[in-house]
Parts: C-alpha cells; sequence; structure tokens
C-alpha cells in the first residue's frame, strides 16, 4: 500500500472499547496489520477495560446510518465487518443500509456477551439478527454461546458443534466459521468451517491465556483477507492463524491479566 496505488478498505460497523482490546480499535488494528485502509461507522461506545464494562451508549440509528451512507459515498469498499449491534433498532438500520449499499462481502460476528459477562446484544434482538442480517452475511462468526443462543439449544462436544454448523447454514447463512474455543478438553483450538460444501477444521494449539478481543479481531482479519482477494476458506483459515500469533505476543496493559492481542 505505497506511493498512488489506490488501498483495498474494509468498514467495520461495531462497538468502540475505550480500552483499546475489543471492537472498532482491535478492528482498524487488524486492518492495517493487513494493509489494508480501515473505515468505521460507531454503532455503539462502551466505557471499558479489561476487567468490565462499566456503560454503554448507543448513538441515534440515523447517525449510524450517516456514517455508513459516508463511507459507501466515497470509498471502494471490498469487505464490511459487523460487530457489536446493541439493539434491535441497530439490527434493522444496518440491514437496510447493506442492502441499499450492497458490499461485496460481509462478515457478521454476531456479538451478544463479553468475555466478562457483559450483556452487548439485548433481549428480544435475536430474531432481528436472524431474520434480517443472517441471510446477508458472506460468513458467519458466533463462538459457542452465541450459536448456542441463535440455535436455542446448548452445544456440550466436538459432535454437537459439527452438527450446529449444519443447522446454522439452516437458519440461511451462507457459510459458518463455528469457533471452538469454549468447548471443553485441554487439547487444541479447533474452528469448524462450513460453507455447505465441506466442513473444514482450523486447528492451532490453545494457549493458556485469557484473551480479549479475539472475536473482534478474527472477523477484521477475515474482512481484510477477503478484501485482499483471498477466497473465503483462505480467508477464514489465514485469520485463525492471526489470531494466534497476535494473542500469542499479546500483553496485558491493565491491571488485570486479560491479554489483549499484538497486532505487530
Ligand atoms: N467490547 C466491544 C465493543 C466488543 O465488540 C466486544 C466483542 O465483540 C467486546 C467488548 C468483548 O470482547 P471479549 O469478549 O473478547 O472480551
Amino acid at each position: 500500500m505505497t506511493g498512488n496505488a489506490r488501498p483495498v478498505c474494509a468498514l467495520t460497523i461495531a462497538g468502540s472499547d475505550s480500552g483499546g482490546g475489543a471492537g472498532i480499535q482491535a478492528d482498524l488494528k487488524t486492518f492495517a496489520a493487513h494493509g489494508v485502509h480501515g473505515l468505521s461507522a460507531l454503532s455503539a461506545l462502551t466505557a471499558q477495560h479489561t476487567r468490565a464494562v462499566t456503560a454503554v451508549h448507543v448513538p441515534p440509528v440515523d447517525f449510524l446510518r450517516e456514517q455508513i451512507d459516508a463511507c459507501f459515498a466515497d470509498f471502494d469498499i471490498g469487505a464490511v465487518k459487523i460487530g457489536m449491534l446493541a439493539n434491535a433498532r441497530v439490527i434493522r438500520a444496518v440491514a437496510d443500509a447493506l442492502e441499499t449499499h450492497r458490499p461485496r462481502a460481509v462478515v457478521l460476528d454476531p456479538v451478544m456477551v463479553a468475555t466478562s459477562g457483559a450483556k452487548l446484544l439485548d433481549d428480544g434482538a435475536l430474531d432481528m439478527l436472524r431474520s434480517r442480517l443472517l441471510p446477508l452475511a458472506t460468513v458467519l462468526t458466533p463462538n459457542i454461546p452465541e450459536a448456542e443462543l441463535l440455535l436455542g439449544h446448548a452445544i456440550a462436544d466436538d459432535e454437537a458443534a459439527e452438527a450446529a454448523l449444519v443447522e446454522l447454514l439452516a437458519l440461511d447463512a451462507s457459510a459458518v466459521l463455528l469457533k471452538g474455543g469454549h468447548l471443553p478438553g485441554s487439547g487444541d483450538m479447533v474452528d469448524r468451517f462450513d460453507d455447505g460444501e465441506a466442513l473444514i477444521e482450523f486447528v492451532n494449539p490453545r494457549l493458556d491465556v485469557e484473551g480479549h478481543g479475539t472475536g473482534c479481531t478474527l472477523a477484521s482479519a477475515i474482512a481484510a483477507n477477503l478484501c485482499r482477494g483471498m477466497p473465503l476458506r483462505e480467508a477464514c483459515s489465514a485469520a485463525t492463524n492471526y489470531v494466534h500469533g497476535a494473542l500469542k505476543h499479546g500483553f496485558a496493559p491493565g491491571k488485570g491479566p486479560v491479554r489483549v492481542l499484538a497486532h505487530f
């Protein structure tokens, strides 16, 4: 991305993390590390640090729409990453905007609850997420608790995770990357991908650390890889490796043990 060459651009529609570890801040760092120019539309602002979310502010949806429209009015956007959407009104506004602008690729991270336990999506917003946003996603990237909420039942083991992929595809997702970090077992980290053609496992050694912003980073890395012309499967595979490396070299900037990712 040097000289006069036009950079590729990715847009993140997500929440801000004042602690700099997750959300928009993680997304922009990930885009930059992949040589992609990052655009951002803030759907929510959180006051948080490495231990807790202490407050959430959701700006008016008309203003979110203005941010998204401004980005599409000027930039050639290769992929959109979607993160924290807070409530059903925001979800509807984002779905309307995507239907207007029809981006080439949409990576949907269905953010619901933070690792710290803070709720990042209202109860009652799930139906809107399922009916309006899932069908617009190129790939959906839930973790196990998010997949359980989307499907309405528990996912207890590897076998159940494989079945969940098929059920998530049946909800009208084009492809799913189901993150395996929350499954029991001390072995490797297994993330499972299914695009309706094949089920593929991406395996990385499990790191014995508490990470913050891993989900945001994974979805942004997929979006950045898609912007750069990688096919979806390769984009997801490379993104899982990126998160592993960034977490391995991560550091704890706050008072707690929680690590943020190193994007360099
Ligand atoms: N804050 C914001 C704004 C987020 O978007 C997310 C996750 O997507 C989080 C916090 C939670 O991050 P984690 O669960 O990795 O701690």
